[in-house]
């Protein structure tokens, strides 16, 4: 690759407003939600979960009173999908009488406004309201665009936004959000009537307007009118390295992923995603980027997504191979833990618990980002809050130099118990949260049923099989489908590489490809009797070498999950190749067990008995065979196996699904390992022994 140069620091947003499509009518809700997803929708002007809206209307109460109404972002929501039942009505009159206090705490504050919400259901409001109730104009819009933030992340900040904006800016000096804050915004904009925006130092941009296009167009005019004075005010371009090249840095990467995603596990699962995009790649390539990236955050709202810092790791192709790399990440990580234990020992007042110390951010020099969560919508969320931190740094220092929130300023907010509130909303995290579970056969029932299952706990899925698109077909949300035959050496290798390029490595794999066939033993072909072994005893050992591979390089545990079959135990009649196979399967599970106890890798198999349902295999020439074995018709087949079973039921997939739930999670069977689990109804002839 070339050597990049950047003359650009930060790039025009563009006005939506007439893109068509604003409401019509006298609904200010819906006009607040458009306004509000037109500028969510560009992250320059507001980034994930940050920025809030407002708008002043008069509505009719539950008591049929006409009332002034202050509708405001509710905590939690983010702009770029905000509806309009994510806002939340206050009652105007009773908060407006607080611009004349002196102070007021966050609880009270937060109880006060409790207290003028129209509906307790409503969702609790913005922990930046009292800024919306202070500006004395209908329609009011707080943002953290990219370009603004240069200017107020410059050392001298008020001075440059003097020089871009004369007297029709006011300027705040850094304050956490609040009472205060709100109250010196609200001030600034009464004392001055000509003002046509607030910047606050550190931390972002009001504006407001008489109607909702005005609030919405000074906005964007104002963000333009930064972004035209950075581009010209910036200085000469820094030096840069050579990126690593695409195919280069893949292959890197699939070696360093699972080393880094067990350096920064610290018992959870972790979700990885590589972050190449042009910005965080250039940035990755600047020579100071070692000093620049360690300054500190850009705006209180990345905070929590991103820490203070990245963990930077310097890399140079010339002359580090992978092993000194990884040594670096592991050593990185824990002088990264180190360094978050001293901050929040130096910081810590009030019974505050520890976050997880881990960096989220991993700068790799001249390769780019890898950011870190629970799962992968975290890991996408600090990836775009990174890619903000990265622009308004780069635009900063290109004018001045670039100054972050200090360490106290930092601790204030990633601790502050509003800020924490918005973190509770999301959804708890299901007990495999961060775990990454590759299964294959994922287009069958079994194989489908596990994914969906797996799933829902949390899992990131890696659905394969012989034809990706049927995976795909039979998708849960947010499944990556890879096609993969297990019999296939370089396919196996392929696949695994692929999910850890993907999620950061695999913690879970479910080896549910199968087939089956029956015939007599002196009717059983060459070539029937090897593609049994080729799929259930050599596509196992491929699969499970690889899970070892990566989960040998995590060196954080794994779970491996056979689905084998009752046939592996009993002796079946007519299909001699099929049993036979199915045993090697599960004695090499035993086997394998043996050998992963040393580093945590669990190895377990689940026995099924005829899971008609949803199965390719039940629907192929199995299905007569096994009659005409049994001398009954196909269609008596389900009612036969039930009878037989001895608790008569018949086997579902999710049968099969909920068992192999139990074997991959750690807190279900974190101590089980070379054993089988029967979900065959009963089968006395299976009992193992
Ligand atoms: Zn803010």
């Amino acid at each position: 690759m070339t050597p990049i140069t950047t003359n650009h620091p930060v790039a025009d947003v563009r006005d939506l407003w007439a893109d068509g499509g604003v409401p019509a009518g006298p609904a200010q809700l819906a006009l607040l939600a458009y306004r509000s997803n037109l500028l969510g929708r560009d992250r320059a002007v507001a980034n994930f979960g940050g920025g809030n809206t407002s708008v002043k209307a008069r509505e009719t109460d539950h008591a049929g009173r006409e009332i002034d109404v202050l509708w405001v972002k509710g905590s939690g929501s983010d702009l770029a999908t905000i509806t309009a039942d994510g806002f939340t009505g206050l009652r105007l009159d009773e908060i407006e009488p607080l611009f004349g206090r002196e102070a007021m705490s966050d609880a009270d504050m937060v109880a006060y406004l409790a207290r003028c919400q129209l509906d307790p259901a409503m969702p609790r409001s913005s922990i930046e309201t009292l800024l919306h109730a202070f500006v004395p104009a209908p329609h009011v819009d707080h943002t953290h665009p990219d370009a603004i933030n240069a200017i107020t992340g410059s050392r001298d900040g008020e001075r440059l936004a003097r020089e871009c904006f004369g007297d029709e800016v006011a300027w705040i000096p850094y304050v956490r959000p609040g009472f205060a804050l709100a109250r010196q915004i609200g001030a600034a904009v009464r004392e001055r009537p000509g003002l046509r925006a607030v910047l606050m130092a550190k931390h972002g941009l009001v504006c407001w307007g008489e109607t909702a296009e005005e609030s919405y167009r000074r906005t964007i005019a104002v963000i333009n009118q930064a972004a035209r004075f950075v581009r010209e005010r910036a200085g000469e371009p820094p030096g840069m390295a050579v990126p690593v090249d695409d195919e280069a840095a893949d292959a890197l990467l699939a070696g360093l992923l699972p080393v880094l995603r067990g350096a920064v596990a610290s018992g959870h699962g972790k979700v990885l995603v590589v972050d190449r995009s042009p910005d965080v790649l250039e940035f990755a390539c600047r020579t100071d980027a070692g000093e620049l990236s360690q300054v500190g955050a850009a705006c209180p709202d990345h905070l929590v997504h991103t820490k203070r810092t990245p963990l930077w790791i310097p890399y140079d192709p010339d002359r580090d191979d992978l092993d000194t790399l990884a040594a670096r990440v592991r050593a990185g990580a824990e002088a990264f833990r180190d360094g978050e234990a001293a901050y929040f020992r130096a910081n810590a007042t009030s019974g505050e618990l520890p976050a997880d110390p881990n960096p989220r951010v991993v700068l790799i020099e001249r390769v780019g980002a890898v950011t870190t969560g629970r799962d992968r919508r975290q890991a996408l969320v600090s990836r775009d809050l990174f890619r903000r931190a990265v622009v308004v740094q780069r635009s900063a220092t290109a004018i001045d130099s670039f100054v972050s929130l200090t360490d106290e300023e930092s601790f204030a907010v990633e601790y502050w118990p509003l800020e924490l509130y918005k973190l509770s909303l999301a959804p708890e995290p299901g007990e495999l949260a961060g775990r990454v579970a590759l299964i294959t056969g994922a287009a069958g029932g079994i194989g489908g049923a596990v994914a969906s299952r797996l799933a829902a706990a949390g899992a990131a899925i890696v659905g394969t099989d012989l034809d990706a698109r049927q995976v795909e077909a039979e998708a849960p949300h947010g499944l990556l489908a890879l096609p993969m035959d297990v019999t296939d050496e370089a396919a196996v290798h392929d696949a695994f590489r692929r999910a850890t390029l993907e999620f950061g490595g695999v913690d879970i794999v479910v080896s549910s490809a199968g087939l089956a066939s029956s015939a007599p033993i002196t009717e059983t072909s060459l070539e029937l009797w090897e593609t049994n072994y080729a799929v259930l005893a050599r596509g196992y050992f491929l699969v499970a070498r690889e899970a070892f591979r990566v989960l040998e390089a995590q060196a954080s545990g794994g779970a491996i999950v056979f689905i084998a079959s009752k046939n592996a135990l009993v002796a079946g009649k007519g299909a001699a190749a099929y049993s036979s196979a199915k045993a090697a399967e599960l004695h090499l599970a035993r086997c394998l067990a043996e050998e992963g106890g040393a580093a945590g890798i669990r190895v377990n198999t689940v026995n099924p008995d005829a899971v008609l349902q949803g199965s390719r295999i039940w629907d192929s020439s199995w299905r007569e065979e096994r009659a005409r074995t049994y001398g009954i018709g196909t269609d008596e087949l389900e009612d036969f196996y039930r009878e037989r079973s001895g608790l008569g039921v018949n086997v579902l997939p999710e049968d099969i699904a909920a068992a192999v739930l139990h074997f991959a999670s750690d807190a279900r069977s974190g101590k089980s390992t070379g054993n089988i689990l029967n979900v065959d109804g009963g089968v006395t002839a299976a009992y193992p022994r």
